[in-house]
């Protein structure tokens, strides 16, 4: 299975919002996902595919509406890249296995890593623990 597909083979797989947040760089509304507030057990997987992202244990309030995790599965997951956009200095963080955007992390998190992965409930799909 390839996970380096073409926009159009995305578009076909994805639906309206999952392709918008996670292949052209989009934002959910704060507060609008569907995990902001899940609470429950599991492993948070990339809405696109498949790949294990981060785990509910590092889940936590970080009352900005959009989930949050203070680090991920393991540093292979994800990749960061620098993002200027928007008048901002920013860091993005994108699946490594397909390229899907995910969020951003910012260094404002809770211990121990002191960081905070901000995530689109679109960028991604909760397996939840059996
Ligand atoms: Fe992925």
């Amino acid at each position: 299975m390839s996970f380096t597909k073409s926009n159009d083979e995305w578009k076909k797989e994805l639906d309206t919002e999952t392709y918008h947040v996670t292949r052209e760089k989009g934002t959910e509304p704060a507060f609008t996902g569907k995990y902001w507030d899940t609470t429950e057990a599991g492993t948070y997987t990339c809405s696109n595919c498949g790949q294990e992202l981060f785990l509910s244990d590092a889940k936590y309030d970080a009352g900005c509406g959009w989930p949050s995790f203070y680090e991920p599965v393991n540093n292979e997951t994800i990749e960061t890249i620098p993002d200027n956009t928007l008048g901002m200095k920013r860091t993005e963080v994108v699946c490594r296995r397909c390229g899907a955007h995910l969020g951003h992390v910012f260094p404002d998190g809770p211990k121990p890593t002191g960081q905070r992965f901000c995530i689109n409930s679109a960028s991604l799909k909760l397996k939840k623990k059996e």
